[in-house]
């Protein structure tokens, strides 16, 4: 039954029927909206908040590669997308007359012991062989072993410190501005964005039915709800796909004005990014066990503690914001995308962790392809079949 004939449907005139409804308004269920916009889909995207109000909504926006050895289909695919996304952000800022915040800023990985720089000149090696040497718009990419800090205010020199990796592949982006600009990229395309709406269920066929109450049934669905379309879905996939992994993060200002060009540091499991608008992010905690989704305690004061040890720069840096947030995660530990095989009409497209933001424009096309039956090639392991078997 369509929405037009549903007793309990939406009557928005222009939302009647769409072909599309995305459910979750974060930097996935932004980028599918976007592409289905771009093919002519009548879109209508569902926020149960307001856009951004899950783990994309934070300031970290790290656009990291995977390490470049033992090269297989998961790091090819997250290769081809950040190397896309620059091209992609251009294309969104000129539409929308915005910034995203992006700069391949690079990252540097302080050494610190025989083992780990043994092991960072295979990783030097390998970039060789499975990196481009050139960006889209013409930048150097490379890796470099370099003696020591590069800039002492930055990166403390650390008396144990042996070496630095230094790559110029990694970027970052502003995700709050990301956010935005696909918003208004999305709006101006037609896309109907609900907030404050939520979906409560999702049965077979691909009826939504709302929390209060009302149906509605487009011609396709796509759960792009973070964490929480695991639970959503659960009812259709009988296990849930997937879990939340909080993390916890701050966001500094220095005394002084530090470069936006500075690269990402990520040292003993903190990054430390600088942005174009004069604050510095920090990251971030890693929590599968939590009470709270969004609160914040000692465990990031330690971060924070190891990020001032690390950065010069942040000493007496005042911290403007705590924040925390779930990063989705799929059973079979990479991102998921697919049609449910028991529900043809909907389609799950979540998991991507730690690295969302670099990938999530990639994962939109796969959602897409799976509606326009214009299969994207994917990893093996993105296979939602490949998760239901990990998960049971
Ligand atoms: C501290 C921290 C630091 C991070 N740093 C980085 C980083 O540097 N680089 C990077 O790439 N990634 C990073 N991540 C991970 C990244 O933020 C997430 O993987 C990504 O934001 C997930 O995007 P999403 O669109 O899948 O989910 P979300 O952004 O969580 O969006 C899902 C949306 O769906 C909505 N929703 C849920 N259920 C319903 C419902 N029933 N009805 C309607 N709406 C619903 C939610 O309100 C939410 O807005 C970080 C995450 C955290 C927490």
């Amino acid at each position: 039954m369509s929405a037009a004939s549903h007793p309990n449907s939406h009557s928005t005139p222009n939302t009647q029927s769409p072909d599309l409804v995305i459910v979750g308004g974060g930097i996935v269920g932004l980028w599918c909206a976007e592409r289905a916009a771009k093919i002519g889909l009548k879109t209508v995207l569902i926020e149960k908040g307001r856009i951004g109000d899950g783990a994309s909504g934070g300031f970290l926006g790290a656009l990291m590669p995977h390490q470049p050895v033992n090269w297989i289909a998961k790091k090819e695919f997250q290769l081809d997308a950040l190397m896309s996304l620059e091209t992609e952000v251009g294309a969104l800022e000129d539409a929308t007359g915005l910034t995203c915040g992006y700069r391949r800023c690079g990252r540097l990985m302080p050494i610190y012991t025989e083992n780990k720089l043994r092991q960072s000149q295979t990783w030097q090696s390998a970039s060789a062989d499975n990196w481009p040497t050139r960006s889209p718009s013409g930048g150097v990419i490379n890796w470099a072993l370099l003696p020591d800090t590069p800039n002492t205010d930055w990166l403390s020199p650390d008396p144990s410190l042996l070496a630095c990796d230094f790559d110029t592949l990694s970027a970052r982006v502003n995700p709050r501005a990301m956010l935005q600009a696909l918003a208004t990229k999305c709006t101006s395309t037609k896309v109907e964005i609900r907030e404050s709406t939520t979906v409560r269920t999702i049965s077979k066929d691909g009826t939504l039915t709302f929390e209060d109450g009302n149906m509605l049934r487009p011609g396709h669905v796509i759960v792009a709800a973070g964490y929480e379309a695991f639970d959503l879905l659960k009812p259709l996939t009988g296990i849930p796909l997937g879990f939340g992994v909080k993390g916890q993060a701050a966001l500094l200002q220095p005394r002084t004005p530090v470069s936006p060009d500075l690269p990402i540091i990520y040292a003993r499991g903190t990054y430390i990014i600088s942005h174009d608008n004069g604050l510095v992010a920090i990251g971030s905690t890693s929590e599968t066990v939590f009470d709270h989704p969004r609160s914040v305690d000692g465990e990031l004061e330690n971060l924070i503690q190891n990020a001032r040890a690390l950065c010069p720069c942040l000493d007496g840096a005042e911290v403007v914001e705590r924040w925390a947030g779930v990063r989705p995660k799929a059973v079979g530990r990479e991102p998921v995308v697919g049609t449910l095989p028991d529900a043809p009409n909907v389609v799950l497209a979540s998991g991507g962790f730690k690295i969302t933001f670099g990938i999530a424009h990639r994962l939109a096309d796969a959602a897409l392809g799976a509606i326009t039956g214009r299969l994207v090639a994917l990893p093996p392991k993105f296979d939602i079949a490949y998760h239901y078997a990990s998960g049971t």
